[in-house]
């Protein structure tokens, strides 16, 4: 049978890799979850989430499994997350282990002699970027400072780690890093600022229980538990808790109207980045993503103008349109 080989992510930064059958059912996924990860049972097993590719495998549903399948390939990551049952950690340094080795990966990629497009010297040994060579020094300066998101310098096509590395394992490990990064923009995903525990939160409760280091923590903004001032609530512990700062405002005199009151923050509906209000037009162009919106309608500049026949100067929503929880992404959708 055809066999594919995983990398599982798993306690306290290490590595489980597994060897799975291309033609995957969800029985059987479970129980070489079960192996590899040493649990009892398949009820033990089934009391982590698996994510892979940015994406939950449904462990309960046959067909759902079916259809998120297609995401486990040859070489993939899976990332175990407690329900906050279990605190797992993640490969606290991911990034640390993808910088160490990035030498010693680079000695292995064959190098043949060439002029260096970076340093421009003659008849050094070089690594294939693409359409350039480039020498090994040059060419690891190069991946950490666009940390592992390089382009070819002559026709711009983006060059995966798979197209640079010959170790699996290493190119996994650097996807790995990236993967984090994105579970963790979820609402329903937190790592426990004490011990890296990454969990997932089933009820969306604020207060929780890492069960790695027991530490009581607001699982939205990490702080510490403090009851005098936390509230034990869905999304937030309170007014100074991350998302519902995120969606609050105060009001302001608009300055083109001083009638209407137009908010003084507001979070990008695309990105999620936090702006202010300029004091004159009420479109923002968010500094991160480049999206203009409107600070009133929350609808980008053109849609705004469209929708409402509105100008910079004038009032598209007499109260400006609140934003809540569910603009946030979540792993698991409820
Ligand atoms: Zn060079
Ligand atoms: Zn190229
Ligand atoms: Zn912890
Ligand atoms: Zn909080
Ligand atoms: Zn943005
Ligand atoms: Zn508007």
């Amino acid at each position: 049978m055809h066999q594919i080989q995983v990398f599982i992510r798993n306690i306290s930064g290490s590595t489980v890799v597994a060897q799975l059958p291309s033609t995957l059912s969800m029985e059987e996924f479970i129980e070489a979850m079960r192996k590899a990860l040493g649990f009892v049972d398949r009820n033990e097993t089934k009391s982590f989430r698996y994510v892979t590719s940015s994406k939950p495998l449904p462990m309960d549903n046959e067909r759902e499994f079916d259809k998120q399948k297609q995401y486990i390939t040859n070489n993939c990551n899976i990332f175990v997350l407690g329900r906050l049952l279990g605190g797992f950690t993640l490969p606290a340094m991911l990034e640390d282990i993808v910088k160490q080795e990035l030498a010693s990966e680079l000695d292995k990629v064959p190098a043949h002699s060439a002029d260096c497009a970076i340093c421009l010297e003659n008849d050094t040994d070089c690594l294939k970027a693409c359409c350039v060579r480039i020498c090994r020094e040059d060419f690891q300066r190069w991946l950490l400072e666009k940390r592992f998101k390089v382009s070819c310098m002559v026709c711009t096509k983006a060059i995966e780690p798979k197209h640079i590395f010959v170790t699996p394992a290493y190119v996994a490990t650097i996807q790995a890093f990236e993967e984090e990064k994105q579970i963790l923009q979820n609402i329903d995903c937190q790592r426990c600022l004490e011990c890296n525990a990454l969990m997932h939160n089933e009820t969306m409760h604020s207060l929780q229980t890492c069960v790695k280091c027991h530490r009581q923590f607001c699982f939205f903004c990490n702080r510490e538990w403090d009851a005098d001032k936390m509230l034990d609530r869905k999304n937030s512990c309170g007014k100074e808790c991350v998302y519902e700062t995120m969606i609050s405002f105060q009001l302001l005199p608009f300055h083109y109207n001083r009638d209407i009151k137009i908010p003084n923050v507001r979070t990008c509906p695309r990105c999620f980045n936090f702006g202010n209000y300029d004091n004159k037009c009420k479109y923002h162009s968010c500094s991160v993503c480049k999206l203009t919106f409107c600070f009133l309608c929350l609808e980008d500049e053109t849609e705004c103008k469209r929708k409402y026949n509105s100008r910079y100067d004038h009032v598209c929503v007499k109260t400006p349109v609140l934003q809540n929880y569910s603009m946030f992404p979540r792993l698991i959708e409820s």
